[in-house]
């Protein structure tokens, strides 16, 4: 049998994360700051200017900028607090030596060992070197709320970036209508918080609402954002299914079961989608240069699926 490295073209990944993981104190103030700041923001706003506007009978404002405010608190502490698709350590597998393909659409993709987790990735996992995890289907890791964004997580991102759009974007009008209407009143603390609401919620939402079409892009072209262009794709990404397909993969599709710590699970046995590799002259790429577990003697092949 022909070496395969000859007969088909392997897939490569873009190039690896930095791993220079930081102290985790740090980010967690970060994120922990940033819902202060929320929580003080929209304590301003409803204790003055939108307090003003229904005491005098306009009920609409608090309505429609108390749900958005809700959501975005729900949607924020979800994510917070979400599974990103953690591919936990564990697996049994038998070292790095050992080569696995795995096509998808038409392409092949070696999975890359992960010598942190010790496992074969599959494809689109990555390891995260803020977190120290392998997440599957890796987007990228958000500092804002100090949580990777991947597979299980990434619906609660877009609807946290959704959902402050929408806040910010009605926090401002809000407070400009008030400071419209109370133009022939006296300048007033009222005034004064509505001033100070407004002016971060125009500066954010100009950035938030680049940042939601973007990723409502990457949804479409189900690109992804460590990816950047997908130039390891060459051209062809075969985890495009068309535009309506990829929404519906990225939002609504069940997520199926969380791994656990069973990450030997990924290796199940018999499948159609893996390829034999047999008489494989090693090494062929960099995952492959590292030291060998001491069970191995030889390279090795072996035939499964994903799940
Ligand atoms: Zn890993
Ligand atoms: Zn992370």
């Amino acid at each position: 049998m022909p070496v395969l490295k000859d007969a088909m073209p392997l897939m490569k990944e873009p190039h690896p994360l930095p791993q220079t993981p930081l102290p985790w104190i740090l980010p967690s103030l970060f994120a922990a700051f940033n819902v202060v700041l929320l929580v003080v923001f929209s304590g301003l706003f409803f204790a003055f200017p939108c307090r003003w506007l229904a005491q005098n009978g306009e009920w609409a404002f608090p309505l429609v900028t108390g749900l958005l405010c809700v959501l975005t608190f729900f949607s924020l502490v979800s994510l917070n607090f979400s599974d990103p698709g953690i591919l936990h350590q564990g697996s049994n597998e038998q070292g790095p030596m050992m080569v696995h393909v795995v096509w998808v659409n038409q392409r092949a993709f070696r999975l890359q060992w992960c010598q942190k987790c010790c496992f074969h990735r599959p494809p689109r996992t990555y390891h995260c070197p803020w977190c120290n995890i392998c997440v599957e289907d890796f987007d990228h890791h958000c500092k804002w709320v100090n949580n990777c964004i991947g597979h299980r997580n990434f619906r609660f991102f877009m609807l946290l970036v959704l959902s402050l759009c929408l806040y910010s974007g009605a926090l401002l009008v809000t407070c400009l209508i008030f400071l419209v209407r109370t133009t022939h009143l006296p300048f007033s603390m009222d005034k004064a918080m509505a001033i100070l609401v407004s002016v971060p919620a125009a500066g954010f939402l100009v950035p938030l609402f680049l940042l939601l079409l973007i990723q409502a892009m990457s949804v479409s072209a189900a690109q992804r954002s460590c990816e950047g262009k997908c130039r390891y794709l060459q051209g062809y990404n075969p985890f495009d299914h068309g535009c309506a397909s990829n929404w519906y993969l990225t939002i609504c599709a069940p997520l199926g079961p969380k791994y656990m710590a069973e990450a030997v699970w990924l290796q199940r046995v018999a499948g159609s989608d893996w390829v034999p590799i047999q008489n494989l002259h090693f090494p062929v790429c960099p995952s492959v240069l590292s030291p060998p577990a001491p069970t191995s003697e030889s390279p090795q092949t072996r035939e499964g699926s994903l799940r």
